[in-house]
């Protein structure tokens, strides 16, 4: 143990708080007993959105705190004055002279300034730019708002449907009647698990780290495949489904699992979304990609929805889109899976004419996370 231990110099011990305190990310200002700026740092100035030196200025003249929910305005010098142990929230904001504004945490915590018992009592404040987390964490509780709604209705129809079956079977009943009620909720639970589908799609096409394994894909193969597949579906709404492969067009070196998903949904809301004609799936060689249309002679999308379509849970007004089930989640997990495999989504669309759906989907060397 050391028996001197030699204090450095206290301009010395000032200069290592004051690197340290400017090393921090997070804003710091001290304030004595009047309130007035003791100490700072660079932090603190960027969250401030000040360019000039603030010692001794009073805190109330450089923070402004908003509280969003009521648009009051915070009283600093009550706030403060108040806090006589550690204060902190994550529910202000700050506005700038631009009126942009920034959400931040604040924590404010009662210190002695200076030393033994003469030291003056103040406030030590930490502010943290917090928009980021907070418009992540209002997306998700819009999310999950949003589901619980989508999920409620199907589920109480269904319930319903059966309940009522179950009446009608108890009473030794009419058998083309608990056949409708069951029909009815059949089409809630399938639509439900349409649901689950997608979402569980976008779970895993929100992972950052998504794996995109390549394969050869035979580009006729997959087209005569998706023919044969939907053929059924189209077929009961009086479709006609083609497939229209250019002659030239050589295998595709993508992820088969998305490039299926992408143009299943492509092919499903091209069938769903029109009531005569055809749908006709066609494949084009273009460089080193390969370009898949999808074509509809149905509802067309107008030009005000064509903006909308890859947003999540987006579903047109249009009575003839409400008509057929649909989470308005599949061309927002389209256009993730898309970005995956660096693929080009491009829409072509008239009212009343019918809709084009254009991916030009690259080779790829390898698979990849
Ligand atoms: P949904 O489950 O509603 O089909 P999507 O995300 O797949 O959800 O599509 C979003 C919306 O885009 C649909 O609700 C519909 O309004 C519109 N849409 C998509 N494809 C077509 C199409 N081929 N023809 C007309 N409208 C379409």
């Amino acid at each position: 143990m050391n028996e001197n231990p030699q204090k450095p110099p206290v301009n010395i011990e000032h200069e290592r708080l004051n690197s340290l305190i400017n090393s921090m990310a997070d804003g710091v200002i001290a304030i004595d007993e009047e309130q007035k700026i003791a100490v700072y740092n660079g932090a603190a100035l960027n969250i401030l959105d000040i360019n000039t030196a603030i010692t001794d200025k009073q805190l109330s003249a450089v923070l402004t705190l908003t509280d969003p929910h009521t648009n009051q305005t915070i009283h600093i010098p009550t706030l403060i004055r108040n806090t006589k142990r550690q204060y902190s929230s994550r529910d202000y904001i700050i506005t700038y002279k631009d009126n942009s504004t920034i959400n931040v945490y604040i924590s404010i915590a009662p210190v002695r300034l200076g030393y033994g018992v003469t030291g003056t009592r103040g406030h030590v404040i930490l502010l943290r730019d917090i928009t980021h987390e907070k418009s992540l964490e209002e997306e998700r509780d819009e999310f999950i708002s949003v589901v619980s709604h989508e999920l409620r209705t199907p589920i109480t129809i269904s319930e319903g449907n059966i309940s009522n079956a179950l009446l009608i079977a108890q009473k030794g009943g009419d058998i083309s009647k608990t056949t409708e009620a069951l029909k009815l909720a059949h089409e809630q639970i399938v639509f439900l698990s349409d649901l689950v589908n997608d979402l569980s799609t976008l779970s895993r096409a929100e992972k950052e780290k998504l794996e995109v394994q390549v394969e050869s894909i035979n580009v006729y193969n997959l087209l005569s495949e998706f023919q044969k597949a939907y053929t059924p579906e189209a077929q009961a709404k009086g479709l006609q489904l083609k497939i229209s492969p250019d002659a030239n067009v050589e295998l595709l070196n993508s992820s088969r699992m998305y490039v299926n998903e992408i143009l299943q949904n492509f092919i499903t809301n091209a069938i769903k979304y029109t009531q005569k004609g055809s749908v006709t799936i066609s494949a084009k060689q273009i460089n080193n990609a390969i370009e898949f249309i999808v074509q509809d002679t149905g509802i067309g999308i107008s030009r005000n929805d064509q903006a909308k379509i890859f947003n999540k849970f987006f579903r047109s007004e249009d009575y003839r889109t409400r008509q057929n089930n649909g989470t308005g989640l599949g061309l927002y997990v389209t256009l993730k899976l898309a970005r995956l495999i660096h693929a080009e989504i491009s829409v072509n669309s008239e009212l009343n004419k019918g809709s084009v759906f254009t991916i030009k989907i690259p080779n790829l060397k390898q698979s990849y996370h």
